[in-house]
This record gives structure tokens, C-alpha cells and sequence, in this order.
């Protein structure tokens, strides 16, 4: 593990020093590498990094430190990402539909597995080497998911038996992945999907070599996620089950839960109107708040005054606007913020690391958004009302 030292000692702490009126994201590299640890630890199989959930350079660099040196990677451009934070990194090519450009792009840059979820898709690949892993992908009618991965891409669990047994007469090394969908909040769906995989390959007649168990492992949004430990054991007893002692080596690509935790959001409120139930904040969803409006509101939300301190007092429901002049520019209705919340004050949004940054537009020249390394992301502010 990298020894890393932030400048400042958490949000609170810069904000009050440095009231700024742009939106920052604080990191604390200690928070992410301790979560790539915590997979590395109770996985139990290869732990890879999903770029798309946040493809920051430092977020990268972390990863690697802790000993991530995988990446799910869908397009050129990340994977050159990856490589300039770790020029050895192994590359997972997992965007079932790729141009023909983008595969050559991928075979020069020695991508070592790629996922197919349809014949069409498998005939582009001709000219990946051999020695190539390639995983079918298939997608099960599952809940559990906020939103359901399955609708675009994956075989039906035929379609994927024909797949397997293509890609074995191809000479490439034949595995399974799937993706139960992004924010899974059941384990059951790993434990669906992995005794499906295991029927997939016996039908085929094919041993695969590894079984990719996807992303879609749960941030803590509102505390109804399971803890990343008791999906780990939902996983490890479906596939001893379902494999008996020939299971194959497993992977999962976490790429919301990896990084989630380890940025908070700080955007300040420019207005209060109609006497403190509307709230125009710096931020919003063109910004880096877009994850909201799709997968719901977070219950993790603080107010930190302008001179660092902790607002208390009655909560209150309020409708949020961001600072475009688009009026879809909205968070979902509701979020609950303290009565004595003032214009200046700055809403802290917890846990947001994931598909924030990665996906901010510069809409109505609103981009701007600056990633400050902290310590620690809570604590040391004083409460006060
Ligand atoms: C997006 C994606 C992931 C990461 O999903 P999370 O829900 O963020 O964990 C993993 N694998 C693939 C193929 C993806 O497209």
C-alpha cells in the first residue's frame, strides 16, 4: 500500500479555509485503497476495477497502489487510461458490441479477455489471438438491481451454450460472465446467475476457466445495502454448490462499490426560495449529481457551513435545482436538509465517487470541478444550529 498524504485534513476543514464557490469533490485516497482491500481480502478470485464508474488519474494510480493491476475496460480511450497508470495492467475487454476499428485498437493494445453476447459480435473477433480469453455474457430475467444491465446486453442462456462451444473450437481460452445490474441490493441474484453459469457450461460440455461475476456490487446509499461480505459469501456457497470441486477461477469488475465511498460531494446552496423548499445548489444532474435522478436520492447528506460547522437542527424536505437554466435540472423531490440551512452553506453528498466526475457535462458552462485529496471524509467539523 502507497503511503499517501493529503494536503487537507477533511472537507470541513477545506472549506472553511478556502469557501469555494465551485463545486469539489473531496477523495481520500486512504478510504479507496482500504475498499480495494477489503475485496482483495474477502473476494476470493481475481478483483478487477470497472474504469467507466470513475476514470480520474488518481483514482487509477490508488487502485494500482492497493494492488489492482485488472481493468474492465469498454473503449480505447480508457484503456489508454489505464496504461498510463499502469503501463502493465491487464486489460478486460466487456462491451459486448465493438466497432471494427475498436477491436483492432483492442488487439494492439493486448487486451487479455474479451465478452461476446452474440454470433455477430464472436465473428469480429476473428482476429484476436488465440490464446485470448473470451467470456460469453448472459443476462437472466433477475430483480434486485436498480436498474437491469439485461436489457442490453447479454445472451439468453441457449444462445449462450451455442457461444460457448464456438468459442472453444476457436482454440480461445472459454469463460462466462454476467452482470446482475448496477446498485444490486439482493445477493440472491449472484447466487441465480451462478448456478445458471454452471448449467450453461455442463450443457456446452465445455470446463471454463474462469467466471467473471460482473460489477453491480451496492454503495451505501440508504442503508438498505447488504455489506460487501455477505454477497462475497453468497457467491463463495453458490459456486462451491454449483461447481462442486471443479470451479473455475473467479473475477468480479466492482466498479460503483469500489469507488463509491471514497469521494463526497461539496455543493454549495446559491438560493433558497419559497421560504427554504427550494434550493438552488452549484451542482446538479448535468453536473456531477446525474447518478441521482437515476437511481434515487441518498440519505447521506450533511450541511456544513461556511465557517465549517455542522448545521443540526428540524429536517426539512426540499426540491432541488442545479445550476443550469434548464428546468430538468432537478434532483429527484425531497431531500431532507436542516432547518437552519443558509445560502453560502455547502450540502455535502456522501459516497458519491462513483458516476459523478465520470459523468459531469460542461452544460451551460457549468463544468468546472475540482478533486481535493483529504484524509478523512467526515468528522472534526463542530455542530452548531
Ligand atoms: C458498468 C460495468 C461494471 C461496473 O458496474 P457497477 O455497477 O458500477 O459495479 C462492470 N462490468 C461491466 C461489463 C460493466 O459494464
Amino acid at each position: 500500500m502507497q503511503n499517501h498524504s493529503a494536503l487537507w485534513r477533511n472537507p470541513a476543514n477545506h472549506l472553511c479555509r478556502t469557501t469555494p464557490d465551485q463545486p469539489v469533490l473531496y477523495l481520500s485516497p486512504r478510504v479507496l485503497q482500504d475498499t480495494a482491500l477489503r475485496f482483495r481480502r474477502g473476494f476470493g478470485g481475481l478483483v478487477t476495477y470497472a474504469v467507466k464508474a470513475n476514470d480520474r488519474a488518481e483514482v487509477l494510480a490508488n487502485l494500482v497502489a492497493a494492488g489492482i493491476t485488472t481493468f474492465d475496460v469498454a473503449s480505447p480511450a480508457e484503456m489508454a487510461a489505464v496504461r498510463a497508470a499502469c503501463p502493465q495492467a491487464v486489460l478486460h475487454y466487456n462491451n459486448p458490441v465493438r466497432s471494427v476499428a475498436e477491436i483492432a485498437a483492442g488487439i494492439e493494445m493486448g487486451v487479455a479477455s474479451w465478452s461476446v453476447d452474440e454470433a455477430g459480435e464472436l465473428d469480429k473477433l476473428a482476429d484476436v489471438p488465440p490464446e485470448a480469453e473470451i467470456a460469453v455474457r448472459f443476462a437472466l430475467p433477475v430483480k434486485g438491481a436498480a436498474y437491469d444491465f439485461g436489457d442490453k446486453f447479454g445472451a439468453t442462456p441457449d444462445q449462450a451454450v451455442e457461444l460457448l462451444r464456438r468459442v472453444t473450437r476457436l482454440g480461445h481460452v472459454p469463460a462466462l460472465c454476467f452482470h446482475p445490474g448496477t446498485q444490486c441490493e439482493d445477493a440472491g441474484a449472484w447466487d441465480s446467475y451462478i448456478r445458471e453459469a454452471a448449467r450453461i457450461a455442463e450443457r456446452a460440455g465445455v470446463r471454463i476457466a474462469r467466471l467473471n461475476v460482473g460489477g453491480g456490487f451496492a454503495a451505501n446509499r440508504t442503508g438498505a445495502a447488504p455489506d460487501l461480505e455477505v454477497v462475497f459469501d453468497a457467491i463463495h456457497w453458490a459456486v462451491r454448490d454449483a461447481f462442486g470441486t471443479d470451479a473455475p477461477q473467479l473475477i468480479c469488475e466492482p466498479g460503483r462499490a469500489m469507488v463509491a465511498e471514497s469521494f463526497t460531494l461539496a455543493a454549495r446552496i446559491k438560493a433558497l426560495r419559497a421560504g427554504g423548499r427550494t434550493v438552488f445548489l452549484n451542482d446538479g444532474i448535468y453536473g456531477r449529481l446525474t447518478d441521482l435522478r437515476d437511481m434515487g436520492l441518498t440519505r447521506r447528506v450533511d450541511v456544513v457551513c461556511p465557517a465549517g460547522c455542522l448545521r443540526s437542527g428540524h429536517a426539512v424536505s426540499r426540491v432541488i435545482y442545479g445550476p443550469t437554466c434548464d428546468s430538468l435540472d432537478r434532483l429527484p423531490d425531497g431531500l431532507e436538509l436542516p432547518d437552519t440551512s443558509a445560502a453560502g452553506d455547502y450540502v455535502l453528498f456522501h459516497g458519491m465517487g462513483a458516476y459523478s466526475v465520470a459523468m459531469g457535462t460542461a452544460f451551460n458552462g457549468y463544468g468546472a470541478c475540482d478533486v481535493v485529496t483529504v484524509d478523512l471524509l467526515s468528522g472534526h467539523h463542530a455542530t452548531v444550529s
